[in-house]
């Protein structure tokens, strides 16, 4: 579900890992990082930015993710030749750092959005504890396909806007921009205790917008702001209707060139992940009521 006609690299398949939860850690109200790693991740090596890997989770009844065994290869032909009904869900989290270990093993950090609506993966990380075991969709070489940030070379600057969700990708984005690129960065989370210390040595204006203080957290946050000068390069995610709401903006209204706007929706409120892929599938706009604003729900507070 992304949109952009940049280029992207060879296709390097995803391969299956079998990690283990090392540590997990809360990084405010709504996130928890979790700490994969262990024997069975020699040779997870992503290539940073927004780079994505893919939880194989269980089926409401299943004690176990039904995976195909961890050779090498590419990972999903090999799920998607499992029973239909039967086989893993798959999740998308992005990598929000990885740190290869001295005895030739790596750790990965995920950062999980806990939010309330009870699906697989969100379940599956409150519950995770160290020793837990999990399959994964991840990268083998540093230059694959789920590696979607990538600006052209003439780029004067960057413009970034991320929620919850896709805040790690975007702390991660930071990290690996150039010294001195002018960014402008949009990140909108639920609390104000969301809110994290990022690095970056681009020249980066970041505006936090927090759900639960009031933040205009729809296209007027960008719409209100004057843009620098020069060729952009924009990268949008997040919940379907906001990033849809933002590429337009950016493309009709400000003149942006649709191939220099990479958008991806990375959930969509009120359909689980395979509905809201089906629904892209058929073409079927999944609007469900959902307005592009939202209210701030932090946990212990009571949604209006
Ligand atoms: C490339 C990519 C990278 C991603 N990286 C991250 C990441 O690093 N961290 C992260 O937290 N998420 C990330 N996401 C989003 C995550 O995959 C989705 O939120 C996913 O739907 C969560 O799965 P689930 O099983 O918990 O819920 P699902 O079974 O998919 O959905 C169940 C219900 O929960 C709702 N729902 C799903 N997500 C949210 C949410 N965040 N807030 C409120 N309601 C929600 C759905 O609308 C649905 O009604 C990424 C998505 C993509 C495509």
């Amino acid at each position: 579900m992304t949109s952009t006609t940049a280029a992207t690299p060879e296709v390097a398949p995803l391969q299956l890992f079998d990690l283990t939860v090392v540590r997990t850690k809360r990084l405010g109200p709504s996130i928890l990082r979790i700490t994969l790693g262990g024997p069975g991740s020699e040779g997870f090596r992503g290539g940073g930015r927004d780079q994505s890997l893919s939880l194989l989770l269980p089926r409401p009844g299943q004690r176990e993710s039904v995976a195909p065994a961890g050779e090498a290869g590419s990972g999903r032909e090999r799920w998607r030749a499992l029973t239909e009904g039967e086989r893993a869900l798959l999740r998308s989290y992005a990598v929000r750092a990885e740190r290869p270990r001295p005895d030739g093993s790596t750790e990965v950090d995920l950062d999980f959005v806990l939010h309330g609506d009870g699906g697989p993966a969100s379940r599956w990380a409150r519950k995770a504890a160290p020793g837990d075991r999990i399959t994964v969709l991840g990268p083998a070489v540093a230059d694959d396909t789920a590696v979607r940030f990538r600006p052209p070379a003439d780029t004067d600057w960057v413009l970034i806007r991320a929620d919850e969700t896709a805040l790690s990708a975007a702390a991660a984005v930071l990290e690996w921009l150039p010294a001195g690129l002018p960014a402008r960065v949009w990140l909108e989370v639920p609390c104000t205790e969301d809110r994290q210390a990022l690095n970056t040595a681009a020249k980066a204006r970041i505006r936090w917008l927090v759900r639960s203080e009031g933040a205009a957290c729809g296209v007027e946050a960008v719409r209100a702001a004057a843009l620098p000068e020069g060729t952009p390069y924009a990268w949008i995610a997040g919940e379907a209707s906001g990033v849809r709401a933002l590429r337009h903006h950016l493309v009709q209204e400000r003149g942006f060139a649709p191939e220099r706007v990479t958008s991806t929706t990375y959930w969509t409120r009120g359909l689980s992940a395979e509905q809201a892929r089906k629904a892209e599938s058929e073409g079927v706009s999944a609007e469900n009521g959902a307005s592009e604003h939202r209210e701030g729900v932090c946990p212990g507070q009571v949604a209006r």
